[in-house]
């Protein structure tokens, strides 16, 4: 079975390194076969929403998914071709405006931020007046990695914002005076039946991830991230792995986002559970069986941004794996990960804010 990526970033690359093993084979989408996935897997090159090229891309595949959520929805559906889209793309327009996203999680009873569509000046002043300061001003649409933000602390802020990004439609919600933010990773097979990997706890500077810690939380935190990603994936009669971002007030959980795809939160799960979130991403679009989602142990995993560090003295740490995304550094840009996987929660503490310390000194200076 041929399964089609389109997107090649190291998202997608991921999933194919997963799927080999089981016999499958991958075909790329993207602009260049420079990408992470291209230097693995053949790769049609050109625009994501080429019709000619998405054509072909459903004729020589069984299952087409993406590892970008920002693909065009209008692009994907209705291609020619015996290709079945998985995760569905209601699920997809759904994570792609984050209008829609909240009122998603309105409609199924999951707790979000206080929020209100801003398309105007006027508008702005009207969702502040209702919502109150300090909030967040988000693009609706293509922001990732805390870009298309503006934090606003004080009415005099509101100029600055609305020059910013007054251009795009946009959501203003409170900002969330939050005690951890933390993720779940949740994978629907064909057959309906759902797995849970166990909670991740989460830590971003300016809005971009660096550490994940897992397994994290208690039975009551867990319970009501699974709940939620439940009632998410038999909303959408989903197939294949979602993910949802929650910040964490006071032992409740508050919906961020979703993401309809793997997520960087979980890429300890390569080493450090049983199947990874790329395993089963791929098992449940492909119509297997889903794999445990047990963790091995306790893991950290570490971003690698903007330039890979030395190669060489952090392989000689034991149980430090490496990983390298084959991309030209960048300020900002993810390049690759860490991953450790200890027998306690303590050791893989100690081990890991030493490794932190060493590849990431602010993340590791604003966590002390
Ligand atoms: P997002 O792109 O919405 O995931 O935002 C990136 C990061 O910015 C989040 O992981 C938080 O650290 C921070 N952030 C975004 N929205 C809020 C909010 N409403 N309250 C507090 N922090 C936020």
């Amino acid at each position: 079975m041929t399964v089609g990526i389109v997107g090649a970033g190291q998202l997608g690359r991921m999933l194919a390194l997963a799927g080999y093993p089981l016999g499958l084979d991958f075909l790329f989408l993207d602009k260049d076969a420079k990408t992470p996935g291209g230097q693995l897997a053949p790769l049609l090159a050109g625009e994501l929403t080429d019709r000619k090229l998405l054509g072909e891309l459903s004729q020589r595949c069984e299952v087409v998914t993406f590892d970008w959520e920002n693909v065009p929805v209008e692009a994907l559906e209705g291609l020619p071709g015996k290709a079945r889209i998985s995760p569905p793309t209601r699920a997809l327009a759904a994570a792609q405006d984050r209008l829609s996203e909240k009122r998603t999680f309105e409609l199924l009873g999951i707790a979000t931020t206080r929020y209100a569509s801003v398309d105007s000046r006027e508008s702005l002043e009207a969702a502040v007046r209702a919502i109150g300061l300090p909030g967040v001003l988000k693009t609706r649409r293509m922001g990732y990695d805390g870009k298309g933000q503006f934090v606003l602390r004080e009415p005099a802020d509101l100029d600055a914002a609305w020059d910013a990004l007054g251009k795009s439609p946009l959501l203003y919600e409170n900002l969330v005076p939050f005690d951890a933010e933390v993720s779940i990773i949740a994978v629907r097979g064909a057959d309906g039946e759902v797995a849970f990997y166990p909670l991740n706890l989460n830590v971003h500077r300016a809005g971009i991830l660096r550490l994940t810690r897992a397994p994290y939380g208690n039975a009551a935190l867990t319970r009501q991230a699974q709940r939620a990603a439940k009632k998410l994936l038999e909303h959408f009669n989903y197939v294949g792995v979602l993910t949802i971002e929650f910040f964490v007030k006071r032992g409740r959980l508050i919906a961020n986002e979703m993401a309809p795809r793997v997520h960087n939160s979980g890429h300890w799960t390569i080493e450090g559970a049983v199947t990874s979130q790329f395993e089963n991403h791929v098992r449940a679009i492909a119509g297997l069986p889903l794999g445990s989602t047990a963790a091995r142990g306790h893991s950290a995993m570490i971003n690698l941004i903007g330039e890979m560090p030395a190669r060489d003295p952090l392989l000689a740490e034991d149980g430090l794996h490496w990983h390298d995304y084959g991309k030209s550094p960048r300020p900002g840009r993810k390049l690759g990960h860490l991953t450790i996987c200890e027998s306690t929660a303590r050791v893989r503490d100690r081990r890991g804010f030493k490794v932190l310390a060493r590849v990431d000194r602010a993340t590791w200076l604003a966590l002390r």
